[in-house]
């Protein structure tokens, strides 16, 4: 059973008494963070990535419509509900922030009762949503992050590595002959060595920004920040050594008497140069190599600014 967490509403408002009269009524069920500008407000959003937002329109740096068009246009915020709250009680501005992509929308002064009631809406809501998209991104087999996952994940660990100018390293790992398993064992056989294969690299890709996905078929990933292209294929080497070890009987491949894995291993400092498809190009590469080595092994190398 997922724990039920208390769900954070960023409030943002410039005015003090704004903020206080909403800020007190919300802190009994929520978790309350408030912003006195638009660019506050963005920078929160991105780096805590609230449940709901109550955003002003009148704001001293941004309007709010510009917050919310700023959020909206991040695919890291847009998930974000929005509901405008304003001193323009006119059909028009309603209009444009509903058009605009906002949840909802009410104007000053408000009534705390009304308050409470539909952020409890747009909470819900979110929450509901948060578990659906949780479960289109677990692959039905293996239980691990699926293809969709992983895109996200790269996508975001691409931009972060480059804000940071850090690291960012990808195993592309493939199944050793496993047409001949699914062969001589059966496709339930196959599914249930997946499902153990998974599970493995699962369990060694421990540390906090590592993530493992089914790639498809017989492929996985796994991403690894922020490490030297040395540790990376360390670590890769260890994968492969946990999967042998899981001793999977496998009579019918021509590298060992067990199930292994080959690993190709790509490392990138993120710069205009490159993009995130050559990352996944270029460890796909190395798998190829890997194969054409003899199988179960691993090969990594760098991509040149
Ligand atoms: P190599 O050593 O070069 O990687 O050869 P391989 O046999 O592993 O590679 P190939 O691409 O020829 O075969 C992959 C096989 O994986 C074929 C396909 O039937 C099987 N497969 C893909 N997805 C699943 C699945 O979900 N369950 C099962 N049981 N088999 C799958
Ligand atoms: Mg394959
Ligand atoms: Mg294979």
């Amino acid at each position: 059973m997922r724990k039920k967490t208390q769900a954070t509403i960023l409030v943002v408002d410039d005015d003090p008494i704004n903020v206080q009269m909403l800020a007190e009524g919300l802190r009994h069920q929520y978790q309350v963070i408030v912003a006195n500008c638009g660019k506050k407000a963005l920078e929160i959003c991105l780096n805590q990535s609230p449940d709901l937002v109550l955003l002003d329109i009148n704001l001293p740096d941004m309007n709010g419509y510009q917050v919310c068009k700023a959020l909206k246009n991040n695919a890291l915020t847009k998930q974000i509900p929005i509901i405008f709250i304003t001193g323009h009680d006119s059909e028009e501005s309603e209009l444009k922030g509903l058009e605009m992509g906002a949840a909802d929308y009410f104007s000053k002064p408000f009534k705390m009762p009304l308050v409470m009631a539909r952020v409890a809406i747009q909470v819900d809501l979110k929450r509901k949503t948060d578990l659906l998209e949780s479960l289109v991104d677990i692959d039905g087999l293996t239980g691990i992050p699926n293809r969709r996952r992983f895109d996200h994940n790269l996508d975001e660990e691409w931009r972060r590595a480059a804000r940071r100018k850090t690291n960012l390293s990808l195993c592309f790992i493939d199944v050793d002959y496993f047409k001949p398993f699914n062969d001589h064992y059966g496709h339930a056989a196959g599914d249930d060595c997946l499902k153990r294969v998974a599970h493995e690299l699962d369990k060694n890709v421990k540390r906090a920004g590592d993530s493992v996905a089914r790639y498809g078929g017989e492929e996985f990933i796994v991403l690894l920040p922020a490490i030297s292209p040395l540790e990376a294929k360390i670590f890769a080497e260890s994968l492969r050594v946990s999967v042998q070890n899981l001793a999977i009987k496998h009579e019918h491949s021509k590298c060992a008497k067990s199930v292994t894995i080959s690993i190709g291993v790509a490392t990138s400092q993120p710069s205009k140069t490159q993009s995130k498809g050559d990352l996944v190009r270029v460890a796909d590469e190395q798998v190829y190599i890997a194969k054409s080595l003899g199988r179960n092994c691993v090969t990594a190398t760098e991509l040149k600014a």
